[in-house]
């Protein structure tokens, strides 16, 4: 059977039908609104954006969703052809009419004639066949149910709780020190894969004040069920005791500071490796649901972390996702069952345009398998690549949490200035390569 069913037709799978369908598959679009509802969707529309009505910034030489675009607009993506006829004035950003923009989307997919829609919930993974699940953070019950049953319940978070990460290159590191708690590991590379950031029992009093007075952001209706078990906002834990947090994630034992071996701090902040590049550190256990600009002030008050910047900022919500780096292979099949593929922000993507833009892949990929065409690799120095690498394999698989786009998933550029001085011309860099080497493979693919 030559059909490619996609289930759930949101930002990814609408985007995976679309291009399957112009690379002449047959495909059934299963989508199981509006039989079964969720608590953020409030339409029947293919693509409804649940929340706000921005796919950020449009910037294609100076930003990493904006190269995004550019390379989902090459592509012949619907997703952006979309947001381009329905875009709404907003600066820099590119922020849509969310209905008009729905309802292009649901219009261009029910008008290809290789496209049939059915309506209703696909409860379980089927044995045979070829299927996309592009199912999202609110992927239904069952369903979550019969992945878990495959993956193993510990590789599917009905949570995310993300800690916010920094730039490997705006740490000061005059100041922190790269050590694990109690030299723990077995080889040099593991003893050297935290960071910690020293404070004093003035900059501790002095930060937890600011954790307790800043802004923060209310759950969605529906949303919190059990989100407590094991990943409290660090402002929470602040809120239950002034010493809370000094004897959790932010505990001084089992680490010397290195530039000062005399002086033992009061509490540690502790920074994670996120990848293996090394161009991104989590801050450990500091999962929040403080304001984005509340985040940014707090954070930089940790002595090192004053001038850094970050790749994304943390936060919980209700999100069904996988451990795609131990569950997938390089085209985002199902390692224990080929014939399935995941896309979209169940696979661990964030974000409106990275769930479509991981879409956009499957979708292309799922149709050259079933056409016996032999796509390259996805250049893992253009947007596309450096996420899908990300998801597949070069995230840190046991602290794996959603992650958005940005440049530090993207292998660095040779001979050029590092830290802030040298950024927009590493960023120019960046998306002129990635442009190169997209062209260069939508070329060969096609
Ligand atoms: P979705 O767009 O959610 O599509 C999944 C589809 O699958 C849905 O249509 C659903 O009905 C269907 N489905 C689920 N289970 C089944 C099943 N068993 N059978 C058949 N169909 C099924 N991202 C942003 O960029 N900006 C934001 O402001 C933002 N706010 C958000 C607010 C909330 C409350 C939530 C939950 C998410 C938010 N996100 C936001 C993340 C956003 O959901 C994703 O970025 C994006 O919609 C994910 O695309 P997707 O295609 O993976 O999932």
């Amino acid at each position: 059977d030559k059909t490619l069913h996609i289930v759930g037709g949101g930002m990814a799978g609408s985007e995976a039908a679309w291009q399957a369908a112009h690379m002449g598959v047959d495909v059934v679009l299963h989508e199981m609104r509006p039989k079964v509802e969720t608590f953020a969707h409030q339409t029947d529309d293919f693509a409804e954006m649940v929340c706000s009505n921005s796919f950020r910034s449009d910037d294609d030489e100076q930003n990493a969703v904006g190269l995004l675009h550019w390379e989902m607009r090459q592509a012949n993506g619907l997703i952006m052809s979309s947001a381009d006829h329905n875009r709404l004035p907003a600066g820099g950003a590119l922020a849509v009419d969310r209905d008009a923009f729905a309802q292009y989307v649901t219009e261009k997919l029910r008008a290809l004639p290789n496209i049939r829609v059915e309506y209703g919930e696909i409860s379980d993974l089927p044995t045979d066949g070829h299927w996309i699940f592009a199912t999202g953070p609110l992927t239904s019950p069952a369903l979550g149910d019969a992945i878990a049953n495959e993956t193993g319940t510990d590789r599917l978070a009905f949570f995310d709780a993300i800690a916010p990460i920094v730039y490997a290159d705006s740490i000061d590191m005059d100041v922190v020190w790269a050590q694990s708690r109690y030299d723990k590991g077995d080889t040099e590379d593991e003893r050297r894969a935290y960071l910690n950031c020293p404070m004093t029992r003035d900059q501790y009093e002095a930060f937890i004040d600011a954790l307790l007075a800043a802004d923060k952001t209310e759950f969605h209706e529906g949303e919190t069920a059990t989100y407590f078990d094991g990943c409290l906002p660090i402002e929470v834990m602040a809120e239950r005791g002034r010493d809370t947090l000094r004897f959790g994630p932010m505990k001084p034992v089992g680490l010397t500071n290195a530039h000062k071996p005399d002086d033992k701090p009061y509490a540690v902040v502790q920074l994670r490796r996120d990848n293996a590049l090394g161009t991104l550190y989590n801050i450990v256990g500091f999962q929040t649901k403080m304001k984005y600009g509340a985040q940014t002030d707090v954070f930089r008050m940790i002595p090192g972390l004053e001038n850094a910047s970050f790749a994304r900022l943390g936060g919980i919500h209700r999100n069904t996702f996988m451990n795609s780096p131990t569950l997938l292979d390089s085209q985002m099949r199902l390692k224990s069952r080929p014939n399935l593929r995941f896309a979209g922000q169940v696979t661990g993507v964030e974000g409106y345009v990275e769930s479509a833009a991981m879409g956009l892949l499957a979708g292309r990929l799922a149709a050259a398998e079933l056409l016996g065409l032999d796509l390259p690799d996805v250049p893992q120095d253009t947007a596309m690549g450096a996420l899908i690498h990300h998801i597949t394999g070069g995230a840190e698989a046991k602290s794996f949490q959603p992650m958005n786009v940005n440049f530090g998933l993207f292998r660095p550029v040779d001979g050029l200035k590092g830290g802030r001085r040298g950024r927009k011309d590493r960023y120019k860099a960046y998306t002129d390569r990635a442009k190169a080497a997209w062209i260069d493979w939508l070329e060969q693919s096609t």
